[in-house]
């Protein structure tokens, strides 16, 4: 408390003041109150007390910073009241003086903690929206500021962090975030959204090309290793852009539109940058609306399966089917299985879409066999996408899939991209290992597309290789047809089998046939049909046959067609033809005419 004169000078002050304030009781007296009060606070503090002693307004309280004697500031609740001193009849001025500084350094704090992450101390999320509204709105008042939220996650960063203690983890992102902010230009604003999610805002730009500067200058800048405790740690980042030409009301869509940029740019592959477009904003619509198409399709038993068969090329014998699965969408009609099953494995839908085409594919083939047994032995090929190969308990759903539809493993084999056994090689050993032992066939699907170590290929119990349809499809480049005639060769050093996808015409089956390839699958036989269609086959293995030869229709005509051999296409119309044969496309030529070729 003190009393203190109209002009501000300390007439007494008691050891309760002193200590707030840092001085002795002396040094006060020998000030103005003037002095101690905080120049930002001094000008309201005068109007106040002059209208005090003016009369004009009753005993006032006010929250006011002083200056401690050391020099920093203290936070007070400032009383005045007014009395008169009996003998001069001057008047006078009560303070009352209470120290709340830490009060205010807590709310302080909790204002910061409020907006900040406190790992980093960058800005959270609410405070980077905040800061995006603001960009928004000045963009209202000035439409040649362009600004951009940028979207950065760290490419595999769950698997770096994991290999990391977890105190080393906390280092690391602290390490990237002041990496960070040495490619902001001043002004921009970064923040961590949490995880390894950062953002930016970058605001004031000239063009919209300054984004992509940028975040060049950002990849460019992780190329540096991260030292921890010794270790050198390599990351990259993926950084997805949504620029304010896009005309955003909100800045949960703006921050939003980067972040499905970024997966865009995660989905070509670890370093890169994309900028959201409004075509890719359709996309996203679309994608969400099939994904939850796919969850209700399979309670509403829309999907269902076609079989494309496989044929021994020696004989011409049918060797079986490859089931490939079909989705009949109740609006979109026929979606392909190369649209949805992407998406599928993405979401992890296709455990259940996989495990209903491995069910069906066996019954399908258990059917027949008892229909036809005669035409047995055939195999029923089912594609296992790289997730239902990993999960722990295939081989128990495998089992009792068997055990379910009476099927005996020999007829069915599963098919394995290169990448589905390449990945975990010790892990893909136990499980295909565990498969064979149930007496099931396996193929490498696609093979010569991915990656294959040859030193794994030979330790891995596999049947079969099947060549790639672009090595088939380009066969009359001779070094294709090298590489055809190598993976044969590699394929029989192996003691597996091979089988030719995407076989579309005479030549290819004659080509593979003279280069003993053992089987061969594609449109020249049939396209994936429907159950009834496959049955044909079934009943009649030879059936297929007839297209090892020139169609004969009868002993004096020949039917040129799309599948005909080239050399008896070009005799027949008399000229050498185009590459593609247009649908529907025939003709009758006598035999008379094509006798030399
Ligand atoms: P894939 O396993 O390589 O299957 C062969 C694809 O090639 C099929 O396409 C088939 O219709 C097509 N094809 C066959 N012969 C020819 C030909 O002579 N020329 C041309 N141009 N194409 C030919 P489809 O049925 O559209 O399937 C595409 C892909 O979808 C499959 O490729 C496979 O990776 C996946 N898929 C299909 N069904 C399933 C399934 O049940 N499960 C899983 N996991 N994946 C499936
Ligand atoms: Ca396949
Ligand atoms: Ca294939």
């Amino acid at each position: 408390m003190a009393l203190v004169g109209p002009l501000g000078c300390w007439l007494q002050v008691n050891q309760a003041l002193c200590q707030i304030t840092g001085y002795s009781e002396q040094e006060l007296e020998e000030k103005y109150f003037q002095h101690l009060v905080h120049p930002n606070d001094l000008g309201a503090a005068l109007v106040q007390v002059h209208q005090l002693l003016e009369g004009t307004i009753p005993p006032f309280q006010m929250e006011q910073q002083y200056l401690h004697q050391k020099g920093h500031t203290i936070w007070v609740i400032w009383s005045v009241s007014l009395t008169r001193d009996l003998a001069t009849k001057e008047n006078r001025l009560i303070f009352q003086l209470q120290d709340i500084s830490e009060r205010k350094r807590a709310e302080a704090q909790l204002l910061h903690d409020a907006f900040h992450d406190g790992l980093t101390e960058l800005p959270n999320r609410a405070l980077f929206l905040d800061h995006v509204k603001l960009a928004m709105e000045r963009g209202k008042r000035y439409p040649n500021r362009q600004f951009a939220v940028l979207f950065l996650d760290f490419d595999r960063f769950k698997i770096i962090n994991d290999s990391l203690v977890p105190a080393m983890g906390d280092q690391l992102l602290i390490a990237i975030a002041s990496r960070l902010q040495t490619c902001l230009r001043p002004g921009d604003t970064i923040a961590r959204l949490g995880g390894d999610e950062f953002t930016m805002l970058l605001e004031e730009m000239r063009h919209y090309s300054e984004s992509l500067e940028v975040a060049a200058r950002i990849q460019q800048s992780l190329e540096e290793p991260f030292t921890l405790n010794g270790n050198e740690i390599f990351i990259s980042v993926s950084i997805g852009i949504a620029d304010s030409s896009m005309g955003y009301e909100q800045p949960e869509d703006m921050l939003r539109d980067a972040d499905t940029a970024m997966y865009r740019a995660k989905a070509r592959g670890a370093k890169c940058h994309e900028v959201f477009d409004k075509t890719m904003h359709s996309q996203v619509a679309s994608r969400l609306q099939m994904e939850s198409d796919m969850r209700r399709a399979i309670g509403r038993e829309e999907f269902f399966l076609c079989y494309q068969p496989i044929v021994l090329l020696e004989t011409g014998r049918l060797a079986g089917f490859e089931a490939l699965v079909r989705w009949k969408h109740p609006e979109l009609g026929l979606v392909s299985p190369a649209h949805f099953i992407p998406l599928a494995e993405e979401t992890g839908l296709i455990l259940q879409i996989g495990h209903w085409v491995l069910q069906e594919a066996c019954r399908q083939m258990r059917e027949w066999q008892e229909i036809y047994p005669a035409s047995f032995p055939l195999q029923m090929s089912v594609n296992l996408s790289s997730k239902q190969f990993t999960q722990p308990n295939l081989i128990e759903q495998i089992r009792a899939i068997l055990n379910d539809t009476k099927l005996e493993a020999r007829y069915l084999k599963l098919e394995l991209t290169e990448s589905a056994v390449m990945d975990n090689v010790e892990a893909a050993m136990k499980q295909l290992a565990e498969i064979r032992a149930l007496g099931i066939e396996l193929s490498i699907d696609d093979f010569g597309t991915g990656y294959s170590s040859l030193s794994y290929l030979h330790r891995f119990p596999l049947n079969t290789l099947k060549i790639d349809r672009s090595f088939v499809m380009s066969m009359n480049e001779k070094e294709n047809i090298e590489i055809v005639r190598t993976i044969i060769a590699l394929a029989g050093s192996l003691g597996m089998g091979v089988i030719a996808e995407g076989v579309e015409t005479f030549d290819q089956l004659t080509q593979l046939r003279n280069l003993h390839c053992g089987c061969g699958q594609g449109y020249y036989f049939s396209k994936p049909v429907e159950k009834d269609a496959a049955e044909l086959f079934v009943k009649d293995c030879n059936l297929l046959k007839a297209l090892f030869t020139p169609l004969l229709i009868d002993e004096s005509q020949v039917l040129i067609t799309r599948g005909t051999s080239t050399a008896l296409k070009v005799a027949a119309y008399g000229k050498a033809l185009d590459e593609r044969w247009p649908a529907g496309r025939w003709k009758r030529c006598p035999v008379s005419a094509l006798r030399q070729v």
